[in-house]
């Protein structure tokens, strides 16, 4: 599977934007950044929007893809989350106010669906997608995408939790990537605690022994202020992005 970050950070500033990842050219993990980074002939060949949750740095331009869709008049998108998440999304994005009542427009119109993601997932053309949940804010998710019995994880905002290192060990060599959250650098532990996200040090400390050689561990949605503290910090065994990188698993 190809996977194009189309952003990954912590927050938006010049040349940084929040997360958005895209793979295969048709499934979107998060709405950071797709109507910012991708053409509009690009951004309507997504078919399954992949929401980890609410926090506006992963939905900000989930109103504009569906503009998108609308105008161009492309039927059957769907956009998958957690029952809490889709329902924060009805009741204070798509409520009329701060964009259009996602019923009146989009779900009759046949352009959108909003669906909980079921335990066994759902396949999007070779690649299976199922979801996990995690500590984050209610209704979070991570997502796993599975193909030729190789799997990528992606985290999601995460805060440190031993049943996501437990779920990540259980991958063995099939593991082939883990992309995990790491916002705050190691002075920040208070912070990154409270406000349920990692440090290079959390990450460290729950991945030790567990990860397989042949899995790439790569860090993501870094606070852009403390972008080269974070890096520093980072186990050498780890990488790390920023935006714009592609891979192929
Ligand atoms: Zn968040
Ligand atoms: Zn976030």
């Amino acid at each position: 599977m190809k996977i194009e970050i189309l952003g990954c950070s912590g927050a938006v500033t010049r040349g940084l934007n929040t997360t958005s990842i895209l793979v295969d050219g048709s499934l979107l993990i998060d709405a950071g950044s797709v109507s910012s980074e991708l053409s509009e002939d690009s951004i309507i060949d997504i078919r399954n929007i992949l929401i980890t949750h609410s926090h506006i740095d992963h939905i900000k331009e989930l109103p504009f893809i569906v503009d998108a869709l609308f105008c161009r008049k492309i039927k059957g998108v769907t956009v998958w989350g957690s029952e809490a998440t889709l329902d924060i999304l009805k009741r204070h994005v798509f409520n009329g106010l701060i964009w259009p009542e996602i019923n009146d427009l989009y779900v009759e119109g046949g352009f959108l669906e909003l669906k909980t993601i079921p335990r066994e997932g759902f396949v999007h053309e070779n690649i299976k997608v199922q979801a996990f949940p995690v500590n984050h804010i209610k209704g979070s998710v991570g997502y796993i995408l599975s193909e030729n019995n190789k799997s990528v994880i992606f985290s999601g905002d995460v805060g440190y939790d031993k049943t996501l290192f437990d779920f990540v060990e259980s991958f063995g060599d099939s593991l082939a990537a883990l992309f995990i959250e790491v916002s705050f650098p190691d002075e920040m532990d208070h912070l990154a605690n409270v406000s349920h996200h990692l440090t290079p040090e959390l990450l460290a400390k729950g991945l030790e022994g567990i990860v397989s050689s042949s899995t790439k561990v790569i860090a993501y949605h870094i606070k852009p202020k403390y972008l080269d503290t974070v890096v520093a910090q980072l186990s050498p065994r780890f990488d790390y992005i920023k935006g714009g990188e592609v891979f192929e698993f």
